[in-house]
């Protein structure tokens, strides 16, 4: 009987090893190399034998203490929708917005050009993005960036209530599981107001953030990179919020914007502020009055496609 026992044990141990390796050849394959070799995310060597999985909790929940800090939002604005911050002229700050990543190539550039100009932006991402590169949104996160939520399919028709609340919060998990990222930001795909997506958000504590003015970089004729720079620099204002996409699509134009869209704002005398930022310098001037940053959707009737 011991004998058949120890048979019977080695058989199962042997296939649960082959079971095991397969599955490892099989996620090196499809999972984990090919992103990290394509989107050059730095992974140092030392870092994955030495740190205990304990440690690398810890640092992480710091990481998330700090990031949940620097995404909060001033609680006046919970439940608004916002198009940009008014603030008093002399105070030139704006903020860079980054849609329908995160991508597998265009947001890295993004982020490296951002960190080069030690500048800080926000990236409303599509949870099935979020879901498919979830490296790349890792090191959104890691760059300091601020992380918003744009829905997990980014749906312009009309939603019931379980349907928006699924759309919104299956977002807001996969976010959070992936980057430890807290968001009460959202950005309703197209800037669409009135498809029950924007209520449920509303009325859930969310501010949704629109924008004021817009590169044209996801326009269906997306214009040459020249077009797009004037874009952006000759509808700065303070407090404004610019539009751009790191994904749904090829962005290397936006990438080669980027750095002169940056470059002619400084010269404006501009300096770069994430959303959460901008409110909270907003909050802080007090000179907002009820509903002054609030405006019907009707104003912004050619906006609202391809976002
Ligand atoms: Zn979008």
């Amino acid at each position: 009987m011991s004998n058949q026992k120890l048979s019977v044990s080695l058989k199962l141990l042997i296939i649960t090893l082959i079971t095991g390796a397969s599955g490892l050849a099989i996620s090196l394959l499809f999972g984990t190399v090919q992103p990290n070799d394509l989107l050059r995310i730095k992974q140092p060597k030392s870092d994955k034998k030495k740190v205990t999985q304990e440690q690398a909790m810890t640092a992480s929940t710091e990481a998330s203490l700090a990031t949940n800090q620097m995404n909060q939002v001033p609680n006046k604005f919970q439940g608004t929708v916002i198009y940009q911050a008014k603030l008093q002229a002399n105070e030139k700050v704006i903020a860079l917005t980054f849609d329908d990543g995160p991508g597998p190539k265009n947001t890295a550039q993004i982020l490296e050009i951002l960190q080069k100009n030690q500048i800080k932006a926000t990236f409303f991402m599509i949870g099935e993005m979020v879901k498919y590169f979830p490296l790349v949104a890792k090191q959104v996160a890691a760059d300091g960036e601020v992380i918003g939520n744009h829905t997990w399919h980014h749906w312009y028709r009309h939603m019931d209530v379980a349907t928006a609340a699924n759309e919104i919060n299956s977002t807001a998990d996969i976010i959070y599981q992936t980057t430890g990222v807290k968001t009460t930001l959202l950005r309703p795909p197209g800037g669409f107001l009135n498809n029950g997506l924007a209520d449920y958000a509303k009325s859930h504590e969310y501010t949704v953030i629109m924008w004021s003015e817009e590169s044209g970089d996801a326009q269906r004729r997306s214009p040459q990179v020249p077009r797009m720079v004037k874009n952006v620099l000759k509808d700065a204002k303070p407090g404004a919020i610019v539009l751009m996409h790191d994904g749904g699509g090829n962005r290397s134009r936006t990438v080669q914007a980027l750095p002169q869209i940056i470059d002619g704002l400084r010269a404006q005398g501009y300096r770069f502020v994430t959303i959460p930022e901008l409110l909270q310098i907003q909050a802080q001037e007090k000179i907002a009055t009820a509903g002054s940053s609030v405006v019907t959707n009707h104003e912004y009737p050619n906006n609202q496609l391809n976002h």
